[in-house]
């Protein structure tokens, strides 16, 4: 059985005083059947650590493919760790435009951060060129064979679809696209690592998830959870995805 997971990405927003939401999400969620998980800022890490109180887990939205060394103003996955973190994001369409990472360069982070102790969410998808050229298989398929490293296992690994068309643009696929991607994910998986791993895999689905479309996004097969950026700054959005979640 898979647990869900329920995770939300802060990219570059929160201030000390966004903890309060985080503490809110504690107290309501910390019976939550689903795994809840906040990737803030790295400048929060160590405070979200405090105020989530062990009911969710906090994780870092990229790292350094290196332990340490002269990279000003980087990460290392194993800095991720020391402050508390459980997971890292890897790979964000964001990453991959705004700092060019490609395939090799997410496998190798990946890696890194395996290696820390980490689990690792890695983030694929689409482009609306791409999906409207029918491409969307081929893409998947060219990320997650380039994105994943061998040694993943299926707790450590994290899968997360998401559409470069449908990311804070309030647009998002139907969801037989959204099946069809997942589904594929899934077989591919299976395939690479052998079925054990391949189905113990979480595969999150992400782009303009709302307390209003979760449910329906948390009944396609192989949804196991979503990857939530703007609904997850503010408890009074995320909770009723978290709860959408512990009832799919
Ligand atoms: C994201 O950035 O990972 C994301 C899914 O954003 P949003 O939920 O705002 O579309």
């Amino acid at each position: 059985m898979r647990r869900k997971l329920a995770a939300g990405n802060w990219k570059m927003n929160g201030l000390q005083a966004s903890l309060a939401e985080l503490s809110t999400l504690a107290a309501e969620h910390a019976e939550a059947s689903s795994e809840v998980l906040i990737c803030p800022p790295a400048t929060l890490i160590g405070a979200a650590v405090a105020a989530s109180d062990g009911a969710i887990g906090i994780g870092g939205q990229d790292c350094h493919a290196e332990v340490s060394g002269a990279h000003t103003g980087d990460i290392s996955a194993q800095m991720l760790k020391d402050a508390g973190a459980t997971h890292v994001i890897l790979g964000h369409s964001e990453r991959r435009e705004d700092h060019g990472e490609s395939d090799t360069d997410v496998r190798t982070k990946a890696r890194a951060a395996i290696d820390a102790g980490l689990k690792v969410v890695i983030c694929m998808g689409e482009s609306l060129d791409e999906r409207e050229a029918n491409n969307t298989l081929d893409i998947i398929g060219g990320q997650l064979a380039g994105s994943i490293p061998d040694q993943v296992t299926g707790e450590n690994l994290i899968v997360a679809y998401e559409p470069i068309w449908a990311i804070g643009t309030g647009k998002v696929p139907t969801l037989d696209q959204i099946g069809e991607v997942h589904d594929f994910v899934r077989a591919r998986l299976e395939k690479r690592f052998g079925e054990g791993v391949g189905r113990s895999v979480r595969i999150l689905y992400g782009g303009s998830v709302k307390p209003g479309n979760a449910a329906e996004i948390f009944a396609v097969s192989n949804v196991d959870g979503a990857l939530v950026g703007g609904a997850s700054l503010k408890a009074k959005d995320f909770g009723p995805i978290i709860t959408a979640l512990d009832n799919s």
